[in-house]
């Protein structure tokens, strides 16, 4: 059981009340989530008693916040169960995770015949990169597209006709919510020859990750989505595959040797990480992870699970609301609008009641252009969610409508 009072104990900031008013109803943990005590503590403390920059001198702070860095990376690669930790690169989040690989990656092994595959329900920053990418390298760049409920379609037909030799795909939309089977997806393009890279920034706070369980050429994802501080991500990617991709940024850090003419490169992951770290962060990221596995995930993701469909249960009790993404298997958030009523003003209005959701195209533009709309109201919950604060949000939602309609 999930002790939901507890959990909530543990982040200050959801005391907070809304223009000293209503109580904050915090439902927008899609975009990012609230950091419990065990995160800014371990940033205090970071601070008050380790602050140095690290790898790079001989003295005692600096072997100390060196230490806590990489052991922060150990962390992080025991709680997806990476095989090593030269697989774990440090980014600054799910965007420069994918900026590297889709520079790195095509630069060394696409040619201008090769294909790079996406998806119609990524977020933009699984989007951009490949389009900047195809533009600098010259492959080509296609996409699978989702059905009206919101599930990839043709996914194997399309594979196996355009043969690419990427694809990259969200384990969890940050839009429709769907939970995309990306075992069985993986295994299928393993089989024919194309690798996959899983964004997984809706994911790692609401499933089990295991990279190796999954095969999963790249798993990236942020910190700030899965109780960490911003400014710290995570690229995961095969160390043989990372062992042969070309750089990305150059500097400090990832350099063996420089000379005026020429520079050799770092191990791995140093290789990937140009420039100071941000130490901090790395180490507030593994307090998060921490902090969540000794919340009892399973329980945690099913008491999440439960919460969504009880949150769309009580949504479909009101008229006139349509829900996009209606997949079998659904995680994160849940998109709608209400008929007639603008998803901003909808937004507007909840805020003023303290209730706290996202309204916009949710850094999706193609999902709103699959579904011909301009944007949706998006509510996302996390493990301090509450019955009593969906509850809020639906009778808030009906006194909103009231006003509206
Ligand atoms: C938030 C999000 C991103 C981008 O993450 P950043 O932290 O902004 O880099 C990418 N993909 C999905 C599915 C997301 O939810």
């Amino acid at each position: 059981m999930v002790d939901i009072a507890y959990i909530r104990g543990q982040f200050p900031i959801l005391e907070t009340k809304v223009r000293n008013k209503y109580p904050l109803v915090y439902l927008d943990n899609a975009a990012t989530t609230q950091k419990p005590f065990a995160v800014i503590n371990a940033l205090l403390d970071y601070y008050t008693k380790y602050n140095a920059n690290v790898h790079r001198g001989v003295h005692y702070l600096s072997g100390l916040a060196t230490d806590m860095f990489e052991q922060s990376r150990d962390t992080v690669r025991a709680f997806i169960n990476a095989s090593c930790k030269e697989e774990i690169v440090f980014t600054r989040g799910t965007t420069e995770s994918i900026n590297l690989v889709a520079h790195s990656f095509c630069k060394t092994f696409l040619t201008k015949q090769d294909t790079v595959m996406i998806t119609q329900m990524e977020h933009h920053s699984n989007i951009v990169p490949w389009q900047i990418a195809r533009d600098n390298f010259g492959f080509k760049l296609d996409y699978l597209t989702f059905d009206d409920n919101g599930e990839l379609e043709n996914l194997k037909e399309k594979i196996l006709s355009v043969k690419p030799k990427l694809l990259s795909l969200c384990h969890i939309s940050n839009t429709l919510g769907t939970v995309n089977d990306i075992k069985e997806i993986i295994a299928f393009c393993h089989q024919n020859g194309c690798l996959v890279l899983i964004d997984g920034a809706q994911s790692v706070a609401h499933q089990i990750i295991d990279v190796q369980d999954l095969d999963a050429d790249f798993f990236v994802f942020s910190g700030h989505k899965v109780y960490a501080p911003m400014g710290i991500g995570v690229l995961y990617a095969k160390k043989d595959i990372l062992e042969t991709m070309d750089v990305y940024h150059g500097g400090g850090e990832m350099i063996k040797e420089v000379t005026m003419e020429k520079t050799t490169y770092n191990d791995l992951p140093y290789k990937f990480e140009a420039g100071t770290p941000s130490v901090a962060d790395a180490v507030g990221l593994a307090a998060a992870l921490s902090w969540l596995k000794s919340m009892d995930m399973p329980s945690i993701i099913s008491y999440e699970d439960s919460l969504l469909q009880y949150a769309e249960g009580r949504l479909k009790e009101i008229k006139g609301i349509r829900i996009f993404g209606n997949a079998k298997h659904k995680s994160s958030c849940i998109s709608f609008l209400a008929d007639g009523v603008h998803h901003l003003d909808l937004g507007t209005l909840l805020d003023a009641m303290g209730v706290a959701i996202r309204t916009g195209h949710h850094c999706a533009e193609p999902v709103m252009q699959r579904f011909g709309i301009e944007g949706t109201d998006r509510l996302s919950v996390a493990a301090y969610t509450s019955h009593q604060e969906i509850d809020t949000f639906i009778s808030s939602l009906n006194k909103a409508l009231g006003m509206l309609r």
